[in-house]
């Protein structure tokens, strides 16, 4: 018989799902349907010998395409998805006076908050993780543009993170078919030991484009997301347009670049909005500073983000460690992502054209009644099961023949 332990915080442990996904992509029924995260393509070059910060994202499509994947997709379009729900709830809650709020997007830190700080729960929020937000996408929206049963498609997310895994397996994170948003998650490491077994080397692929004409175009504001400050600086961008009607001349907000635990500064969003303070932490010792300020009503916040990782997703855990996020392999990931911001066209969530689309044809507009629906969730108190017993939890270990 075989034991799957559950770990509360989803940081422990990875189960290899390459078998399962290998299924799927023999099966010729299914439609297998990847994406892969903003920060896996800077790191993953370095499995395959490759220096660190090489942009492989080219080379995965190949792989991917090699291997027999039917569609492959690009988390970042998600992550532009994810600025404009999280913007407009954003502009909402100030409007009503209701500050500060948490970013939502790395699951540690949901994990962190629910059973450490559930008090905090009712800042973070609601909408989906980029990951999540595709799957829906995928299961919803991409099989009636493209006439696909979508009950044949499979969701597969390559990302940096154990964490995920735990996310995908989230009670509240399911359609209302009771299918999967997500249907598995590869770490990049998981993700390498498939491509060796399969005989395909990314240092020896060449380059290729994503050809989905519905879900894989990005903006630059998309592509930072895997890195400390990213998502700050790309809902910046957007609710800066939202409020003013008209783009923020200087596209690079310094202020929100550094490296230090937690940042804070103020940015002018002029227009409706005025004066917006914000705060950014990544690990989890800095991101419990920052909790207990605001818990105790010493933080004056309009927006904080939150990653559990040094240094955002670019160290992230299904990645090979670089250990600390200033050790140069982390550095040189970042400093790829910051490139590929400069060389995107589109620098705003909003611009994305395929985003644009997304919201004319289905979503209606973002925080309508139907993106609630699909692309926001909510959050437990979880404190309990730090008070359960070894019994008690021993009994409830899931054990399967
Ligand atoms: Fe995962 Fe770390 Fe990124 Fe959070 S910061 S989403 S834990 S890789």
């Amino acid at each position: 018989g075989q034991c799957v332990l559950v770990c509360p915080t989803g940081a422990l442990g990875e189960r290899d799902e390459t078998d399962k996904v290998l299924d799927w992509i023999y099966d010729p029924e299914i439609v297998t349907v990847f994406q892969f995260a903003p920060a896996v393509r800077v790191a993953f070059g370095e499995e395959f010998g490759l220096p660190a910060g090489a942009n492989v994202q080219g080379q995965i499509i190949t792989a991917l395409k090699q291997i027999g994947a039917d569609i492959v997709l690009d988390t970042n379009f998600a992550a532009d998805l994810v600025i404009m729900e999280e913007s407009a709830e954003l502009l909402k809650r100030l409007s009503a006076g209701k500050r500060p709020t948490f970013t939502s997007c790395c699951p540690a830190w949901i994990n962190f908050a629910e059973i450490h700080y559930p008090e905090i729960l009712p800042y973070l929020s609601s909408t989906k993780s980029p990951m999540q937000s595709m799957g829906v996408i995928c299961k919803t929206y991409l099989p009636e543009k493209m006439g696909l049963d979508p009950k044949k498609v499979r969701t597969i997310a390559i990302m940096p993170c154990t964490a995920k895994k735990d996310e995908a397996a989230r009670g509240q994170l399911k359609l209302e078919t009771g299918d999967a948003e997500i249907d598995a998650v590869l770490t990049t490491r998981e993700f390498a030991r498939m491509l060796r077994r399969e005989g395909v080397n990314i240092a020896k692929c060449e380059p290729s484009d994503f050809d989905n004409p519905y879900m894989s175009e990005f903006s630059g504001a998309g592509a930072i997301f895997g890195t400390t400050g990213g998502v700050m600086e790309a809902a910046v961008r957007t609710m800066y347009y939202v409020a003013n009607g008209k783009e923020y001349d200087l596209i690079e907000f310094e202020q929100l670049r550094g490296f230090d635990g937690v940042r804070s500064a103020t940015v002018d969003m002029g227009g409706s909005i005025g004066i917006v303070k914000v705060a950014m932490a990544h690990g989890l010792k800095p991101a419990r500073e920052l909790v207990e300020q605001v818990l105790a009503g010493k933080a004056d916040f309009d927006f904080i983000e939150i990653m559990a990782c040094p240094g955002g997703c670019v160290d992230g855990g299904g990645n090979l460690r670089s250990k600390k996020a200033y050790m140069p392999n982390a550095m040189k990931r970042r400093g790829t992502l910051y490139t590929v911001d400069r060389q995107q066209k589109v620098r705003q969530s909003h611009n994305n054209e395929q985003i644009k689309a997304l919201y004319r044809d289905f979503l209606e507009k973002p925080y309508s009644d139907k993106a609630h629906h699909l692309l926001h969730t909510m959050y437990n108190d979880r404190k309990l099961d730090l008070k359960r017993t070894v019994k008690e939890i021993w009994d409830d270990l899931t054990i399967s023949d």
